[in-house]
């Protein structure tokens, strides 16, 4: 992966709440400037907890992040005023429209008065500002919580599932914003999820975590690399040597037992080697892919 300047590295990033229970492993995470990055995994696989170390809301003092090339802990102040965040739910007040709410927020940031109004036309939320905040429907709220987390101007945005729980619309409405937010107004951003599907239409660069580790790191073409270099194919013949004479210089193969485990780039490959054996009459009696866990998942992160 060809990586320019990092907006966020973590070096070995590990982080347990329970001494002897990590939840954490040795996380290097690599946000390129200018990014999107995909955070991705299974429920509990501890991207909340990654994002709240980023941010300082679980205390770390060891200096295994940097943002903006700094260590984070002791130059957290600054750091911070250059990041925009949504972590759980948005805490938006129900009775205050939607610029009385910005209002709030831009009083406590020292924000421009006329920064409402920007960020306001920017989450597309100029035509809704005056009604009340319960008014909104949920994909309007988190729009309204995106624009409280660009009063200040950041470089870069982290958000923690920004469409859970929104409907197709909605989604489609986050992702919108998110493109332009990272395309005209030049601000990487970290935006985590359980769905591939949800992130994959606009990330540049993807990491997946699973139960605390970062089992892969890298751009949208390196992931497909990635999944299909997993498939291995089991297959049971008549004539084991033969069989793997007749197709050893195009695949890499191993012999368990009786069985015959070749590593595949893809499922049209299932049929190649179907082909070249019925073709030099050996007799198939089973041709299995075999599930890793990392099939397991995919799948679990690919939508359903
Ligand atoms: P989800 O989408 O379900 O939130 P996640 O990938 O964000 O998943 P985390 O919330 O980071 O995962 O949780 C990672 C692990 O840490 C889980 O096993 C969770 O039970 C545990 N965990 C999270 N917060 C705490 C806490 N405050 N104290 C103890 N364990 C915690």
């Amino acid at each position: 992966m060809i990586i320019n300047k990092l907006i966020i590295e973590t070096r070995n990033l590990d982080f347990s709440f329970h001494q002897g229970i990590p939840i954490l492993r040795d996380i290097n995470l690599q946000v390129p400037a200018g990014s999107i990055y995909g955070f991705l995994g299974p429920n509990g696989a501890g991207k909340t907890t990654t994002l709240r170390l980023l941010l300082g809301l679980i205390k770390q003092e060891e200096s295994s992040i940097q943002i903006f090339g700094q260590d984070f802990w002791p130059n957290r102040i600054a750091v911070l005023s250059r990041i925009g965040s949504l972590i759980e739910q948005p805490s938006l007040y129900a009775h205050l429209s939607g610029s009385e709410n910005l209002e709030v927020f831009r009083l406590s940031y020292g924000s421009d008065k006329k920064r409402i109004g920007e960020v306001l036309d920017i989450v597309g939320l100029s035509s809704a500002k005056e009604k009340k905040a319960r008014e909104y429907s949920l994909g309007m709220k988190q729009r309204l919580a995106i624009a409280i987390a660009l009063l200040h101007q950041p470089d870069l945005l982290i958000l923690d599932e920004p469409t859970n729980g929104l409907d197709p619309n909605g989604i489609v409405e986050i992702r919108e914003l998110l493109r332009k937010l990272n395309q005209e107004h030049s601000i990487t951003i970290l935006i985590s999820s359980h769905l591939l599907s949800e992130v994959e239409k606009i990330a540049t660069h993807l990491g997946i975590i699973n139960q605390g580790k970062l089992i892969f790191q890298g751009t949208q073409a390196e992931l497909q690399q990635f999944k299909t270099a997993a498939l291995t194919l089991s297959a049971e013949v008549n004539d084991l040597p033969k069989a793997t004479a007749l197709i050893k210089n195009s695949f890499v193969i191993k012999q368990v037992d009786r069985q015959l485990l070749i590593s595949i780039q893809n499922k049209e490959q299932v049929a190649e080697i179907a082909q070249i054996w019925v073709k030099n009459q050996i007799d198939i009696y089973q041709l299995a892919l075999l599930k890793s866990d990392l099939e397991d998942l995919f799948i679990q992160i690919i939508n359903a």
